[in-house]
């Protein structure tokens, strides 16, 4: 499996770029916020919780990063209309976009299918796949637009090889590998497009406790640990990756 763990990025990496995090209030979206601007992009933090978002807007302005931008926007509820209108704030706003992260997502219930209640299920697909469709197709034309664009799907061990009672988590993720390989193979010989996924490995967040409440938080690495492969695939030392499996921290 490719992994860039250990990938040193020049510090400058994404200097004029401007690049799209979604659930950028949290967990791993915020770690690769704040790790793309202090790498020079500006970046639009999309999330559901505007107060999570504005504390990350604070984060990246004191550090020095480039000025980023908030759209608040539920993934749950949205409709194409809300991507289009999303797609033409940024396009007036900052006239381009060279980076998509689609990181955003919810674990749902952990429980058998036989079990599984549909409400949570379409919920977890909405958020997880149906969303990435509509996000993604409202900004693929700004995408085109540049030299070298990139567009990040983020997976799970459970979205490579099914586990029992991960449902429509599981389901979700290998939805999500799926519209990858399509999308990169759509976009390898027309477009500068490139397209990859990113497993990004048991990390210390809000959602991996959620899995595993009986699990020792300090024995994972932190989101900010993990970020050499997001990196990696956001600049343009990947430029000729597509289509391909990543795994942001090494397997056991
Ligand atoms: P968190 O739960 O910590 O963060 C998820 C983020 O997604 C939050 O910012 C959350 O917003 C946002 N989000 C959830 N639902 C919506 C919605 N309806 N609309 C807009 N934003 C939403 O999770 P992680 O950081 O752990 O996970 C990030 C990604 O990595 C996910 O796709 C997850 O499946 C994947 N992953 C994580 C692993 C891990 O060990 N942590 C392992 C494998 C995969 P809010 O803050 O408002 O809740």
């Amino acid at each position: 499996m490719n992994c860039m763990f250990d990938y040193s990025p020049a510090k400058n990496l994404l200097e004029n770029k401007t690049i799209l995090v979604t659930g950028a209030g949290d967990g791993i979206g915020r770690a690769a916020a704040k790790s793309f601007a202090s790498h020079g992009a500006t970046v639009i933090l999309l999330g559901r919780t505007t107060e999570k978002l504005e504390q990350v807007y604070d984060e990246i302005e004191s550090e020095g990063g480039p000025q980023p931008a908030i759209y608040p926007l539920n993934l749950e509820g949205a409709v194409a209309k809300d991507y289009d209108d999303m797609a033409a704030a940024l396009e007036k706003e900052f006239g381009k976009l060279d980076g998509l992260l689609h990181n955003a997502g919810v674990l749902g219930p952990i429980t058998p299918i036989a079990h599984y209640d549909p409400e949570h299920w379409f919920r977890a697909m909405q958020v997880n796949v149906n969303a990435e469709f509509l996000l993604t197709q409202s900004v693929i034309s700004l995408l085109e637009d540049v030299n070298d664009a990139s567009i990040i799907f983020t997976s799970s061990s459970v979205g490579r090889k099914g586990r029992a009672h991960w449902g429509a988590y599981a389901v979700s993720k290998f939805a999500t590998e799926g519209l990858m390989q399509v999308l990169a193979d759509e976009l390898e010989n027309t477009s500068n497009i490139r397209v990859n996924s990113i497993n990004p490995g048991a990390t210390r967040t809000n959602m991996r406790a959620a899995a595993y409440p009986a699990e020792n938080p300090a024995t994972l690495r932190k989101p900010e640990d993990i970020m050499g492969t997001y990196l990696y695939l956001m600049g343009a030392d990947s430029i000729s990756s597509t289509g391909q499996q990543f795994d942001a921290q090494p397997m056991a």
